[in-house]
């Protein structure tokens, strides 16, 4: 119907050509949002379960167009992917991420690991590897301390060729972690071949760790998993006091979620950072 309803009349609904025009309209702000500087990074903290300290944090990014209200990447990170311009933005996200990391390192505050999403695009590329190497040497941050998370429909698209670009990435001595994990479909047999480091267990399943068995057999099953594979393991999107006992009493490595910090810019975050407990 894509290639008959370009030219064809009866698809020309308004609906349709409101939302092909809207989407044309965000592409070109989002283009033009690069140049002008309209991107910001906010970032939120990855906690210890042991200590309860902040080990690191999270950069998401978000759009500010000028005096307009924040939107959030869930609206423009796909059409980013579609049009090619995350690659550019993915660009700029890492860069500042890792020269955040820098400045706070310089700053005094102690070695935090900075966590960055990679897009199917970006860790498609053929140069992924040589991007992250010249990032790491321009920013001056140290590779050890960063994370790069990953999905599982990214590294199972291609397995064979996923492993030999993230054996390279480690090669450069960074982290690597599978994000909104228990979503995807990967194989367990890829999954302990994967030199990955950690597995963010998906929102989706902390949110029901309260009332859900399914939820609870689920979480309970993913932290056991990364104890027989040696991975560290985190919960993502913890909310409640309850998600918190659940999964303390599984043994979940590390935490991130509402309960402990919503996402913010970084010189708010530096500030609070002088006085929450560190590492
Ligand atoms: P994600 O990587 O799974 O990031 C976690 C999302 O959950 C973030 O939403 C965060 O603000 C939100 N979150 C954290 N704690 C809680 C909680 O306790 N409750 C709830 N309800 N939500 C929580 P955000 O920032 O809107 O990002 C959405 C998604 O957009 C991210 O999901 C990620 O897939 C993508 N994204 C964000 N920044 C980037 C980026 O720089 N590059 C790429 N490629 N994707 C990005
Ligand atoms: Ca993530
Ligand atoms: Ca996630
Ligand atoms: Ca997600």
């Amino acid at each position: 119907a894509k290639q008959e309803g370009r030219n064809t009349y009866r698809f020309h609904t308004p609906a349709l050509s409101r939302a092909a025009s809207e989407r044309l309209s965000l592409e070109t702000c989002l283009r033009r949002a690069l140049t002008e500087h309209e991107f910001v990074l906010h970032y939120q903290m990855l906690i210890d379960a042991r200590t309860e300290a902040v080990i690191g944090v999270e950069a998401l990014v978000r759009w500010q167009p000028a005096g307009k209200a924040l939107v959030p990447p869930g609206i423009f990170i796909p059409i980013a992917e579609e049009t090619g311009l995350i690659v550019p933005l993915g660009e700029w996200v890492l860069s500042t991420a890792c020269k955040q990391g820098k400045a706070w390192m310089d700053a005094g505050i102690p070695a935090l690991i900075m966590a960055v999403n990679l897009s199917v695009r970006q860790f498609q590329s053929v140069d992924v590897v040589e991007l992250v190497r010249r990032v790491l040497a321009d920013s001056g941050f140290p590779a050890d301390r960063l994370e790069l998370e990953l999905t599982e429909g990214m590294l199972m698209d291609d397995a064979k060729q996923s492993i030999a670009t993230l054996n390279a990435l480690k090669e450069l001595g960074v982290r690597l972690s599978i994000d909104d994990f228990g979503t995807g479909y990967s194989s367990l047999a890829y999954l302990k071949r994967f030199p990955i480091d950690k597995l963010k267990i998906d929102q989706s399943f902390v949110r029901g760790l309260s009332d859900d068995i399914n939820d609870r057999e689920i979480t309970a099953t993913i932290i056991a998993m990364s104890r027989v594979l040696k991975l560290d393991v985190l919960a993502e999107g913890v909310e409640t006091e309850q998600q918190l006992a659940f999964l303390r009493e599984s043994g979940c490595d590390y935490y991130q979620g509402y309960w402990f910090h919503k996402p913010e810019p970084a010189a708010d975050l530096q500030k609070r950072l002088g006085d929450f407990p560190r590492k």
